[in-house]
């Protein structure tokens, strides 16, 4: 059998080898090293904020985010229910209770209306809310336009997991900066990847130099090694900080791809009633993921038997998310539900959409879609 088509292989190549080699020969491997200051300046730039702080993941940029906010015992941090468990987990290792809160149907974003109703019981509850954890997922921003005057409303915090949507963009802001702090992922699968990364970053200089404290083990500035809090050992790789200036020269690039496979997409299902692209439309988006919605009532066929059909031909597949509610881990937390992201992993499927697909392995995957909708037709 042919090589098997990953959803999001990493996209790394001679630039990113030549980096890594420079680097190397600089022989400087602490924090202070050339290539992290400089990868957090250029990110910090191309995204538009004041301060950037490389880390080691985005759950750890996500997890200092939140206590830079205030999360902790005692206090309640809102997170959509249909996300990557890391959004949960960070709020949880803060000691904050995590509170989930459905999804919009047509964007998979967190539902502002839903959001509004909670936001007052738990203020008529007498929580105390420390942040919206808001996700734009699979790289389209949440509705801004009106989460940003609820949360100001009602004096919280917003902290944005861009995870999946560096680079895009919603009224020409840039994803990760519409929080008072927001983060980035560089996973091995994210639209650009350091293997292992991420960043927080802010226009607020006291978030992000308590997050740099908390992240190189809460050492105070003294000469012997001084502790006044528990500290964290977070900080990036600057080694893997070069890796991630090779890719960000190649962001744009990359996104290109991902979006004109995204449209290609769009252009196929289009023709098939009963399906569709999740946030389609979007012409901010970075095209992380795409995720195509089946109504089995009106198809006669389900996303799962389209699944089974690819992974035949060696084309990986992935539901949408399991729902945060609905994980043996968070099974007895508050919720805000309308059923909408239960509807969504239920019914929808996140297709091969890396930068790296070559143009033989593209053309594979959507032949074996168009068998199969064939067979079905
Ligand atoms: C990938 C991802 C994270 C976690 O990032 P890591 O770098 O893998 O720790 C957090 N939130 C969301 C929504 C993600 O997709």
């Amino acid at each position: 059998m042919t090589d098997p088509v990953y959803l999001s292989p990493p996209d790394i190549g001679e630039l990113e080898e030549s980096y890594l080699v420079r680097a190397i020969r600089a022989g400087r491997f602490d924090p202070d090293g050339a290539d992290l200051r400089a990868f957090e300046r250029e990110v910090a730039a191309r995204v538009g904020v004041d301060y950037a702080l490389g880390l080691s993941s985005g759950t750890a940029a996500l997890h200092l985010a939140l206590l830079t906010v205030g999360a902790g015992p005692g206090t309640v941090v809102v997170v959509p229910t249909l996300t990557f468990a890391a959004s949960a987990n960070a709020v949880a290792y803060t000691g904050a209770e995590p509170v989930f809160v459905d999804c919009d149907a047509s964007t998979g974003n967190l539902d502002v209306d839903l959001l509004s109703d909670l936001l007052g019981r738990l203020a008529e509850a007498g929580r105390r809310v420390a942040a919206v954890l808001t996700v734009d997922i699979n790289g389209r921003c949440a509705d801004y336009d009106r989460l940003l005057p609820l949360c100001a409303a009602t004096g919280i915090p917003v902290v944005e997991d861009a995870a999946q949507a560096l680079g895009s963009t919603y009224r020409g802001r840039c994803a990760g900066t519409f929080g008072r702090i927001g983060i980035y992922s560089f996973s091995h699968n994210k639209v650009m990847t350091t293997t292992g990364g991420g960043m927080v970053v802010s226009d607020d200089p006291a978030l992000v130099a308590r997050a740099r404290h908390l992240a190189t083990q809460a050492r105070e500035p003294v000469s012997h090694y001084e502790h006044r809090d528990v500290g964290y050992n977070y900080r990036l790789s600057t080694l893997l900080a070069a890796l991630g200036r090779a890719q960000l020269t190649r962001l744009d690039t990359m996104i290109a791809r991902r979006r004109a496979l995204r449209d290609r997409y769009a252009q196929l299902f289009a023709t098939v009633p009963g399906t569709r692209i999740l946030g389609a439309g979007d012409s901010g988006s970075n095209c992380w993921l795409t995720s195509v919605t089946v109504e089995p009532e009106r198809t006669g066929w389900r996303a799962g038997e389209l699944a089974e059909h690819l992974a035949a031909r060696g084309v990986e597949t992935r539901p949408m998310w399991k729902p945060m509610h609905r994980q043996p881990v968070y099974a007895d937390r508050q919720v805000a539900l309308t059923g909408a992201a239960d509807q969504l992993f239920a019914t929808s499927l996140s297709l091969p959409s890396g930068s790296a697909l070559t143009d033989e392995q593209v053309d594979r995957v959507f032949a074996a879609i168009t068998e199969f909708l064939d067979g079905r037709g």
